[in-house]
Order: C-alpha cells, then structure tokens, then sequence
C-alpha cells in the first residue's frame, strides 16, 4: 500500500488514540485507591499477601520459580518501582549480592532505602558465607528459619501500617493470626527431626542454602555451591560433595525448584543417593500446585526433609 497522505493522518490519529488510551488505563488503576506495594520476589509477595489481603495493589518483580539471587531488569519493573508507594525486598546480600540488581533498579526509580524501600529482614541475627568468593558476606536465606519468617511478617505488617494507617487494624489483625500459624509449625519442625539417625542427619542441596534452617532445626547441611552468584555445578565443585558424601550414610539428596537440576543428578549417578525430592528454597510454587505459599512450601520442605533422611 503507498502511504498517503490521508494514511499518514489516519495512522497519527489511531497512535494518539492507543497513546491516550493506556494513559487511561493507568489513571484507572492508580485510580484504585489502594496502596501500591512491590516486592523482590515470590516468598515475599505470599508473606504480604497474608497480611495485606486485597488492601493493597501487589507485585512481585521476579517471577515464581525464577532465581532472585541473579535477576536481569525489564523496563517495566522500573516503572512499577517509579509508581510504587512502599518496596519491600529481601536485603542480606540477595537482591543487593552478586550484580546488585535491586540497588541499581531502585536508583533508577529514585527510591529510598528506609523510606521508600525496606529490608523485610530487619532484625535478623544474619549467618555469614564461608566460600572464598562470598567470605564474611551475610547469607541471605533467613526464611528458611521461620522464626525469622515471623521478623519478616512483622516487618512487612509495620511498614503498611505506617503507609497505609486507614487500614491498621486489618493488617494487625491479620499479622497477628499468621504469625501465630508459622509459630505453630516451626514449633512442629523442631520436634519432626528428632527420629533421624545421626549418620544419616544431613540435609544436601545444590545451593548452600540451608544454613538458617540447619542452626533452628539442628540439621548440618552440606551442598555443591554455596551461593547462586558464584559458578554452579563445576567439576570441582562435584568432586568435593562426592568425596564428602561417601563419609557418610545420607540416604537422600534434594533439588530446590529455583535451580539446574543437572549437578545433582551428576552428584546423585556417582553416589547412589536417590535425589528424594524437589523442595523450594528461594521461589514458591505456581499458585495452585504444592507449596504456593510460604507456609506450604515450609511445610512441604519439613515433611520431605524428615521422610527422605529417615529412610533406611
Ligand atoms: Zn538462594
């Protein structure tokens, strides 16, 4: 088709109409009225979600299932950051470990740490990396101990009081409901593992994520790397969980839903140690399969943990 003239007008006028069209979709959803929160990733989306209801407008910026130690940026999410009204993330060197992705995003909203951003993990007593790449460096998989999933719901519950004071009793309501539901399990968990031989007491995943888990629940754990930001599954890194393995008498490994799971099943041909199951260690699950929120997947994770270890 030539371009005519007339086309050229016509096509101007359809631009400005869908131009002033998304325009009004945006009006409409601030329009909403609701406190516009962002969060870093899935766990802490759920966590919000429990105590926030349908109070607030709620996002998460990395996607279920996906790794929020190493995430690449989408336009988008600047935007979503430039119109939130309160950011809750993570802290302890996730989203602000590795390439830092989070920092980055948050100057290019303009956001504040402490009046426009949050680390949810406020007042967590942090457990340190050993490796030599991350030594001395916080450890950021403190949700892994619910105790400190209680701090995070606290955290969250206080920062929506304060942004959003119209709707405190709902969120100290239900803060206080939930928090008492995680008490309750992680006061379960501490019992579960009590019937696990010794020998076989070791919790092994890809990624040394257990730490927190392992000092509340008295569980060493053992893994190929220790943090998503460094090299994952190199020979070397093999060798070392094989050559400790066989001192042992472990009778399961696990894969966390986040991660490739190629190095365990390497890890697993060479040992004869079935991998027992998947666990989710830093992303829920899709919403309507097991372990969609951070309880269920806490829970999953305890009751896989305790039937993989205490087999013979
Ligand atoms: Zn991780």
């Amino acid at each position: 088709m030539r371009m005519t003239k007339k086309t050229t007008v016509f096509m101007s006028l359809l631009l400005a109409l869908s131009i002033f069209l998304v325009a009004c979709g945006d009006k409409k959803e601030a329009a909403s009225g609701k406190l516009q929160v962002v969060v870093t990733n899935s766990i802490l989306w759920d966590l919000t979600k429990n105590i926030a209801g349908d109070k607030i407008e709620l996002h998460s910026i990395v996607p279920v299932g996906k790794d929020p130690h190493d995430y690449e940026v989408l336009p988008e999410d600047i935007k979503r950051s430039t119109d939130a009204d309160l950011i809750f993330y993570n802290g302890l060197n996730l989203e602000t470990g590795g390439d830092a992705w989070f920092t980055k995003l948050m100057n290019n909203a303009k956001k504040e740490d402490g009046k426009d951003y949050f680390a949810v993990s406020k007042g967590v007593e942090p457990l340190y990396l050993e490796g030599k790449k991350g030594q001395g460096k916080e450890d950021p998989h403190a949700w892994l101990n619910l105790d400190n999933g209680i701090i995070y719901a606290n955290n969250i519950a206080t920062q929506l009081i304060a942004k959003d004071p119209a709707n405190k009793e709902t969120y100290e309501k239900n803060v206080k409901e939930y928090t008492a539901k995680l008490a309750k399990l992680n006061a379960e968990a501490t019992e579960k593992f009590a019937d696990i031989p010794k020998a076989q007491k070791m919790i092994v995943t890809s990624e040394g994520c257990f730490k927190y888990f392992s000092k509340a629940y008295d569980i060493p754990s053992a893994y190929i790397w220790e943090i998503n930001t460094e090299e994952e599954g190199t020979p070397n890194q093999i060798k070392n969980l094989v050559d400790q393995l066989r001192k042992t008498e472990v009778p399961a490994l696990f894969v966390e839903s986040s991660v490739d799971d190629r190095p365990m099943k390497m890890i697993s041909k060479e040992t004869n140690i079935p991998i027992h199951a998947k666990i989710f260690t830093d992303s829920i699950s899709e919403q309507g399969e097991e372990g969609d929120s951070y309880y269920d997947m806490m829970e999953w994770n305890l009751t896989q943990i305790h039937d993989g270890l205490v087999k013979k």
